[in-house]
């Protein structure tokens, strides 16, 4: 079972790309990041977004990890969507990927993995 967090692009989630259906999509076909679960059963434990421009990742993710105690919910995987790819890639956004991914997995003993859906 992977229990997964996904963060998105507060400018983007459900503005370009509409209701999350292709996060949904790739689940449930195993395509781009997911496709690494194979058979394993996923489990989406929070859909969070960046906290908007220019990025607020590291304390709102502070506080997901603080409800997830409150609700007894296990976290294994934080995946920042394709939405966030996408936005360091066209739309000027600030956040460094790599480094945040660094720092969360130093932070919060979670792996990070960069993208979600392929479409
Ligand atoms: S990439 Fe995924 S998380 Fe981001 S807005 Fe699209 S469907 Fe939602
Ligand atoms: S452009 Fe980057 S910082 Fe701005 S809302 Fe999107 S992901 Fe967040």
């Amino acid at each position: 079972m992977a229990r997964i967090v996904i963060l998105s692009c507060k400018k983007i989630k459900d503005v370009t790309c509409v209701s999350c259906m292709k996060c949904f999509k790739g689940i449930k076909e195993r395509a781009g990041e997911f496709a690494r679960y194979g058979d394993e059963e996923i489990e989406i434990v929070a859909m969070g977004n960046c906290g908007d421009c220019p990025g607020l990742v590291m304390p709102k993710m502070g506080l997901i990890m603080d409800l997830a105690k409150v609700y007894e919910r296990e976290v294994d995987v934080i995946h920042f969507g394709t939405c966030m790819v996408r936005a360091t890639g066209t739309a000027k956004c600030p956040i460094n990927l790599n480094e945040l991914k660094v720092k969360l997995e130093a932070k919060f003993e979670k792996s990070v993995v960069i993208g979600t859906h392929p479409w």
